[in-house]
C-alpha cells in the first residue's frame, strides 16, 4: 500500500480549502463565471442586459473578451445611461489565452459556484480541450451551471440562488477519488 506517500492521500474526507465549509461550496456569497464564444457573444450580452439588475449583486468573473463586453454595457436606467458593469467584472485570460483554465482552477478551488458558458457548438474551437476542460470540471464539482439561455435563466430565478441555508454539496467521489488506495 503506496498511498501513505501519496500527498492526495492526506485529504481528509471533507478537505477544506481557502477557508471554504467543508465538503460543499458556500452559497452566501454567489460567484458567477461569465464565458461566451465569438458566435454567441451577442446572446450572452442579451442575457446579460435582460437579467443585469439581478446579476450586478452578484461577484461576476469573465474570461478577457467577454468581460470587455460585459464592462462596456450601456443600460437605461431612469432616463439615464449607465455601465453598471464597469467595475463589477473581474477580468481574467482571454479564452484561448488560459482563461478558461483559470476559470477551471477557481471552480476547483471552490472559489466560483455558477458557470455560465455559451459554446459555439457549431466549429470546433482552437482551445476546444480547455472547452472541455472547463465544462467536465464545472459537472465534476456539481456548480450550477449553464450552456444555453434557457437554463441561465432558470437558474438565476432560482429560489435556491438566494437561499443562505442552501449550499453545493461535492460529489462523493471527489473525496473517494482524492483518498483512493493505490
Ligand atoms: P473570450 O474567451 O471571452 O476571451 O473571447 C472566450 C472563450 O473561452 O473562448
Amino acid at each position: 500500500d503506496i498511498s501513505q506517500d501519496n500527498e492526495l492521500s492526506r485529504i481528509p474526507h471533507n478537505f477544506c480549502i481557502h477557508g471554504y465549509r467543508n465538503n460543499c461550496f458556500d452559497m452566501r456569497e454567489i460567484n458567477i463565471a461569465l464565458v461566451a464564444h465569438d458566435g454567441r457573444k451577442k446572446e450572452l450580452l442579451d442575457w446579460v442586459k435582460f437579467n443585469w439588475k439581478k446579476l450586478a449583486k452578484y461577484n461576476i468573473w469573465a474570461t478577457g473578451t467577454t468581460g470587455r463586453l460585459i464592462s462596456e454595457l450601456v443600460i437605461e436606467e431612469d432616463g439615464k445611461l449607465i455601465r453598471p458593469f464597469e467595475k463589477k467584472v473581474t477580468r481574467l485570460f482571454s479564452g484561448p489565452l488560459g482563461g478558461d483554465q483559470q476559470i477551471g482552477a477557481m471552480i476547483a478551488e471552490r472559489k466560483i459556484n455558477m458557470l455560465i458558458f455559451f459554446c459555439d457548438n457549431l466549429i470546433v474551437q482552437g482551445h476546444q480541450n480547455d472547452v472541455s476542460a472547463l465544462t467536465r470540471l464545472a459537472a465534476l464539482y456539481n456548480i450550477a451551471f449553464a450552456t444555453n439561455r434557457t437554463t441561465a435563466d432558470m437558474l438565476l430565478t432560482s429560489e435556491l440562488i438566494d437561499d443562505p441555508e442552501y449550499s453545493i454539496e461535492l460529489p462523493d467521489c471527489i473525496a473517494s477519488y482524492a483518498n483512493r488506495t493505490l
